[in-house]
């Protein structure tokens, strides 16, 4: 229930169609409820495609203690634009636009100051137990539509297809950010990426197009043929290949960490050169055990990163559509969003499931 006691289909005035989960089953249907009018600053559009991001699944089922229902997931949302308002300037209807994981922040704090939106403390993620700032719950991309400060819109690259392209909004910004950040992003370095899924596949990409030599590791060597193959990776480890593991020790200049299940990072840590960085993109839901020695004596550096601000979300985009780099989809009717989900729990997806809105999904 909003805080003005109405139900989320009479707080606002205009009709909204999507599918929620009511619980922590996780289980979506159709639900109807409302959105916001057209402020001055706000752009209305259709939502065509949207991504099914892994945290999707953990805020379904509450697996981060924070969820708040009915909750309407998607954070990496493709559309085009219906309706401006007054003070809208960069937007015009019939364009194409890109929403991903933020819709608010507070604008003044040192961080939005430096367009790093993503690390304010007070930023409103797309859905999920966000609260907009007329104290209305947000609702995702599992929609028909939305309404968005022009401030956290980007703009879509006319080359760029809206599926493919859909995913990037998180697993994109999520992985090319902290290559741009730590330079991890300049020609010749040698890059390892641990994980092949949602986030990885995308990040080999990008490694590739700033000019680095990439090498995939996973845990099984049942995604090699496509890591080398369709991903181009220069080579492929399985960790728990001691000797392979031993062989390729002290090569790599950074490592991005996609993996968001409880994993050992010794022996990946070890794969890293002197003054190299490990990079934690996954979110596993317990703690690590963080192996300090191995740090200390190659002074190595374990961080995270999370997403990007709004000016490097457009970068990244543009850089996606210059390079013909799109996510590895499978589009789907927002009927099979249930299974999807229970596929994409068993990791049985290559490699971003895409919801096709724009064609399936129609108010009851
Ligand atoms: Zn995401
Ligand atoms: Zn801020």
């Amino acid at each position: 229930m909003a805080s003005s006691g109405k139900s989320p289909e009479e707080e606002h005035p205009v009709k909204a169609f999507g599918w929620a989960a009511r619980d922590a089953s996780g289980v979506l249907s159709p639900f109807k409820f409302s959105r916001r009018a057209t402020g001055k600053k706000d752009i209305r559009f259709n939502v065509l495609y949207t991504g099914i991001c892994h945290s999707d699944l953990h805020h379904l089922k509450n697996d981060w203690g924070s969820s708040k229902y009915p909750l309407v997931p998607g954070h990496e949302i493709a559309g085009v634009v219906t309706e401006v308002g007054s003070e809208v300037k960069s937007f015009k209807v019939g364009d194409k636009i890109g929403v991903g994981c933020m819709i608010g922040s507070c604008r003044t704090c040192e961080d939005c100051a430096d367009n790093l939106e993503n690390y304010c403390s007070k930023k409103v993620l797309t859905y999920d137990g966000a609260r907009y700032y007329d104290g209305t719950m947000t609702f995702g991309g599992y929609s028909d539509h939305m309404t968005v400060d022009e401030h956290f819109a980007i703009h879509w690259p006319e080359n760029l297809p809206l599926d493919g392209g859909a995913p990037l909004l998180c697993a994109g910004i999520t992985t090319y950010s902290p290559m741009k950040y730590f330079g991890l992003d300049k020609p010749g370095l040698h890059i390892g990426v641990v994980g092949l899924g949602g986030l990885g596949h995308v990040a080999v990409k990008f490694a590739k197009a700033f000019g680095a030599k990439v090498t995939v590791i996973s845990s099984t060597p049942s995604k090699k043929e496509e890591a080398l193959k369709n991903f181009m990776a220069d080579s492929f480890l399985v960790s728990r290949d001691t000797e392979a593991m031993q062989a390729a020790a002290g090569t790599l200049h950074g490592i991005l960490d996609t993996v968001s299940a409880v994993h050992p990072i010794l022996p990946l840590l070890s794969l890293l050169k002197n003054h190299s960085k490990y990079i934690m993109l996954g979110a596993p839901e317990k703690p690590l055990e963080l192996p300090v020695f191995p740090m200390l004596m190659g002074r190595k550096i374990v961080a995270g990163s999370s997403i990007g601000g709004i000016k490097e979300t457009q970068e990244m985009l543009n850089f996606a559509a210059e390079h013909g780099i799109t996510a590895d989809v499978e589009v789907i009717p927002i009927d099979y969003v249930n299974t999807a989900i229970e596929r994409l729990a068993k990791n049985d997806v290559r490699y971003r499931f895409v919801i096709d809105v724009g064609n399936t999904l129609k108010a009851a």
